[in-house]
């Protein structure tokens, strides 16, 4: 694409945008008395406009039906999570049986670490991206204390190069083979959450299964980004939140994947709940527990249906969409015009000002670019921030802005470059 820093350019870009319309399912925040150019739905996508709808929908059932609910009326409780999971298993790539919906992201890396975190012997080490997630480090550490070891001595973080910012795939692979016989995990990110860079997961999956360890992914960043195939590239298992590119509310409910192949495995070990026991037994209430077929097999309690319903408001968007083909086709187009203005901002400073650090490459990055600011990098966020910009900070002075196919606009992105390049002028 040739892109073009007008107006006119963007506009003709909306014009021919077939998802213009979805942002107006979307309830934009307003600033200034008008729309935010909000380029934040990498840390809390924005509200379906059904959102409410769904909810009430449940607030109804629950007045109306009372205990009933869980059996009676359009949408019983107790099957609701299973009309999520069509969609959602269309946005992960896997099977509909290898994903259920449960907790929040933390809980459910932690209870996937019972499962997929089993060291033996010599295998008890943990391999993750050097710099991952602050929860993430959180519980492989706490989980590696868990089982009697020094995060220290358990964990093994891969770490850019000297004078780069994103990790090289063979550099991964070549980690995860130095450590061959002492892993028992390889647990990434899929889209990192500071630099946006897409991980090659098939890849780090098979240098995984080569050495004998489980391979798992935080999709936190990932899942309603960029186009997944957690089946077919053999992952054991991933977590993901539903807050982020999914737009379902603030701490709203998460999802896993697990692998079919490890549906019977019985060398994992599982937290059980009555939620996991297989449907048709579970209210015999017996003292046994018999998993249920599939990922809902690793439920604990009783699934939270307003949360769920605010999942569904959000997921049968994506159906509209067409899925993630559509969205990522956006993505693409969008992200690039993001990163073509900022470059043209550098052009005219006459220097690289604005450093973005997520990979060029379009197939190693989703919609987010994570930009470092080579001066005055905070009063240029807030001036963005006064202007109506919504992204987010990372310390010690990195932007990251994240056009989002369903609501964001060429328009919007091509505003956003118009301000950082008057903030250049102000500050
Ligand atoms: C957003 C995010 C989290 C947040 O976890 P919660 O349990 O939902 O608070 C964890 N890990 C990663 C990689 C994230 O991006």
């Amino acid at each position: 694409m040739n892109y073009q820093n007008t107006l006119e350019f963007a506009n003709e870009l909306d014009e021919q945008d077939p998802l213009k319309d979805f942002r107006s399912q979307f309830l934009v925040p307003k600033h200034n008395g008008k729309d935010a150019i909000y380029l934040c739905g990498n840390s809390l996508g924005l509200q379906p406009l059904s959102a409410q709808k769904y909810v009430n929908d449940q607030f109804a059932n629950w007045k109306e039906l009372a205990i009933e609910g869980f059996f009676a009326g359009d949408d019983p409780w107790l099957e609701y999570h299973k009309k999520l999971i069509h969609t959602l298993s269309g946005l992960l790539g896997a099977k509909e049986e290898e994903v259920t919906v449960m907790n929040s992201l933390t809980v459910n890396l932690h209870l996937l670490m019972v499962s997929f975190y089993k060291p033996i012997n010599k295998r008890f080490k943990i391999l993750i991206e050097g710099g991952a997630f602050p929860s993430d480090q959180y519980a492989v550490a706490s989980q590696a204390r868990f089982h009697g070891y020094a995060p220290g001595d358990a964990i093994i973080e891969v770490f850019p190069r000297e004078g780069e910012f994103t990790l090289r795939t063979d550099d991964i692979i070549q980690k995860i083979n130095e450590h061959g016989n002492e892993l028992a995990l390889v647990l990434f990110g899929g889209v990192n959450y500071f630099t946006g860079q897409l991980f090659e997961m098939e890849a780090i999956t098979a240098a995984a299964h080569k050495v004998g360890a489980y391979a798992g992914f935080d999709l936190a960043h990932a899942a309603g980004n960029v186009p997944l195939r957690l089946s077919e590239w053999n992952v054991d298992f991933a977590a993901w939140c539903s807050y982020k590119y999914m737009n379902s509310g603030p701490g709203g409910i998460s999802g896993v994947f697990v692998n079919e192949k490890h549906f019977q495995n019985k060398d994992l070990n599982r937290f059980e709940g009555w939620w996991g026991n297989r449907q048709d037994s579970r209210f015999l209430m017996k003292s046994e527990f018999e998993a249920e077929r599939g990922a809902v097999g690793w439920q604990l309690s009783t699934a939270p249906v307003m949360p769920m319903a605010l999942h569904k408001a959000a997921l049968d968007i994506f159906e509209q969409a067409g899925g993630i083909v559509p969205l990522r086709a956006k993505s693409e187009l969008l992200t690039g015009y993001l990163e073509f203005l900022i470059n043209e901002v550098n052009k005219d400073a006459g220097a690289e000002l604005f450093k973005i650090i997520t990979p060029q490459n379009k197939a190693e990055r989703g919609c987010q670019l994570s930009i470092v600011c080579k001066k005055n990098a905070k009063a240029i966020f807030n001036y963005l921030t006064k202007n109506s910009v919504i992204g987010d900070w990372r310390e010690p002075n990195v932007i990251r802005l994240s056009p989002v196919p369903l609501y964001n606009s060429f328009k919007q992105v091509f505003e956003a470059g118009r301000i950082l390049a008057a903030a250049l002028k102000e500050i």
